[in-house]
């Protein structure tokens, strides 16, 4: 039975992405029947909207999308695309496993945890307001519910994969109110996972702690902006944005997608690292109940990086997207993986 899937090249280095991604998902022999919409600046152009009511519509009614990466514009009134999508579909939880992958040489040795995200509020709630002229402000919304459910997605995740540890980031001396409101949370779902370790690790601190020795944790609990930092910081524990893959999942749709954005430095010049989004498709293809395509997609994929011949610039190398796309193809074809 064929899987329908939204498809979202987006702009930038989305097409040239979710093209390999899309190319390996089918590699697999996984029937899929991909629903393609427009995202991001093509939207823009033809819809006056980066993000149409078409593109949500078919997430509705496909329940999965593949998504590749899209422009924020800057001061042209705009508000994230990102943070609009994953608002409409509740999209609550943001879940990124960052690994150390073979062959990829990194200054950490065996980094393999994961970061659950709360995807809908805190200062991504767009709530700003200029009180008077020169003064500013921004609003951090926290909610019970919210809170609660990214604590018990959190440790349900760590329970079902067998990790031992969840740590939940925080900033209470300075936000004893809505940090607060956020551990308080964390700590009652804690005291019903008796099976799984919980600590509390101040913000600041935990990022130092990251930093100086990525293997003491497993699953990195935190709220938005918190979460938005700290996956770029831990992207660059295992090799960089082009490595690390994304999925953001609510009650009724999922999204997947990796971490880097559109990266117009580089767009249209086959050189982006098309593997953070072949490994979200990885991601997807286990949601959709696929876990023996997804387990050869992953081997094909570690088997191209392990070799070391055909790597994009990022990881040192010099081949081109379409080059990575097809070696991984090729393993996967000849069930080499
Ligand atoms: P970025 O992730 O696009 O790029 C940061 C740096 O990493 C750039 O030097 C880029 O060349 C490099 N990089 C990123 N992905 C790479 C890849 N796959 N291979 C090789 N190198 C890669 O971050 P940015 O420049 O801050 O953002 C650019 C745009 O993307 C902004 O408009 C931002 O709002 C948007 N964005 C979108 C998403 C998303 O759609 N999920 C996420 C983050 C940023």
């Amino acid at each position: 039975m064929a899987h329908r899937v939204t498809l979202l090249a987006g702009d930038g280095i989305g097409p040239e992405v979710t093209s390999a991604a899309r190319a390996v998902v089918e590699a697999t022999g996984v029937t899929i029947d991909w629903v393609e919409r427009d995202a991001g600046r093509p939207a823009i152009e033809r819809d006056g909207d980066p993000l149409p009511a078409s593109v949500l519509e078919s997430i509705r009614d496909t329940g999965v999308a593949l998504k590749g990466p899209v422009t924020t514009p800057i001061g042209t009134g705009f508000a994230s695309i990102n943070v609009r999508l994953r608002k409409a579909l509740d999209l609550y939880a943001s879940v990124r496993p960052i690994r150390s992958l073979p062959g990829v040489k990194t200054r950490y040795g065996v980094v393999d945890l994961v970061i659950v995200r709360e995807n809908t509020e805190g200062l991504y709630s767009g709530i700003e307001n200029e009180v008077v002229p020169g003064v500013v402000e921004t609003l951090k919304i926290v909610t019970e519910r919210a809170c609660t459910r990214i604590a018990e997605f959190a440790f349900a995740l760590a329970r079902r994969d067998s990790r031992r540890k969840v740590s939940a980031a925080h900033k209470t001396s300075v936000m004893p109110m809505t940090d607060g409101l956020f551990l308080d949370r964390c700590r009652r779902t804690a005291a019903r996972y008796s099976d799984v370790e919980y600590e509390e690790v101040v913000i600041d601190n935990l990022c130092m702690r990251l930093a100086l020795d990525p293997a003491r944790f497993d699953v990195i609990l935190l709220e938005n902006l918190y979460g938005d930092i700290v996956s770029d910081l831990a992207s660059g524990l295992v090799g960089g944005l082009g490595m690390v893959p994304g999925a953001n999942i609510g009650r009724d749709a999922a999204v997947f997608e990796a971490v880097h954005g559109s990266a117009p430095d580089i767009a249209g010049k086959n050189v982006a690292n098309p593997i953070a989004l072949i490994l979200s498709g990885v991601l997807m293809l286990r949601h959709l109940g696929e876990y023996a395509a997804a387990e050869r997609a992953m081997a094909a994929t570690l088997a191209v990086l392990a070799d070391g011949r055909v790597r994009t610039r990022d990881l040192g190398g010099s081949a081109g997207t379409t080059d990575v796309r097809d070696a991984i193809v090729a393993r996967l074809q000849t069930g080499a993986g």
